[in-house]
């Protein structure tokens, strides 16, 4: 298994096993290939509840393969719509929101998150969030409209609350591009 500090995405696993418990809900945002799902449909176990959300059908189908073949599809609701409709599908308080944001890895580039329906998600995200969960939120700024995004969200986050504690963490001896992870906890 690789370090927890190898990476954003690790790290988010990492901050995400230190909260969430067998029974909990949580939502992953931007499903890809389903590596995240799979992570929290883990965590929640046979009682607990995965909301994952992609706009494209190879994401969901992806991820439904992924989840059917480690046993664990019957406790996420895959959902093929764009995040920021979060509450049209999620009404239940949550204790994990994970957003991984860019484009979906061997697929079309030209179909990666935007800072408006991103922030709009964030919004909802929040305030579906319990007292002690966290959102994380993994950044990339490599391709076109990344840099926009970042940027966007950091602003958002910056300007939470201080009933909400939010991190920045990133590998300093790596290139500026690499990926980054933002946390929000609310406070418990
Ligand atoms: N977490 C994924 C994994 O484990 O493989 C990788 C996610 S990938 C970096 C980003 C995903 O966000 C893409 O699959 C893309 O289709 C999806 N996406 C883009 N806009 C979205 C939106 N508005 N709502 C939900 N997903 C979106």
């Amino acid at each position: 298994m690789s370090s927890p500090l190898a990476g954003a995405v690790a790290l988010s696993h990492f901050w995400l096993a230190q909260v969430v418990r067998p029974g909990d809900r949580a939502v992953d945002a931007t499903c890809g290939n389903g590596h995240d799902t799979q992570y929290l449909a883990e965590l929640v176990g046979e009682n607990g509840k995965v909301w994952a959300f992609d706009v494209q059908e190879t994401a969901i189908s992806n991820t439904k393969e992924r989840l059917e073949a480690a046993g664990l599809a019957a406790r996420v609701e895959l959902i093929l719509d764009g995040h920021q409709h979060l509450k049209r599908y999620v009404s239940e308080p949550v204790k994990a929101v994970v957003f991984n944001l860019g484009y979906l890895p061997g697929s079309d580039k030209r179909v990666i998150t935007l800072a408006e329906t991103t922030l709009n998600a964030l919004q909802q995200a929040v305030e579906l969030l319990l007292p002690g969960g966290i959102i994380a939120i993994a950044i990339y700024t490599g391709h076109a409209g990344g840099e926009e995004e970042a940027r966007e969200v950091e602003s958002w986050a910056a300007a939470l609350p201080r009933c909400y504690n939010v991190w920045s963490q990133r590998l300093l001896n790596r290139s500026q591009t690499a990926p980054y992870l933002l946390l929000v906890e609310k406070g418990g």
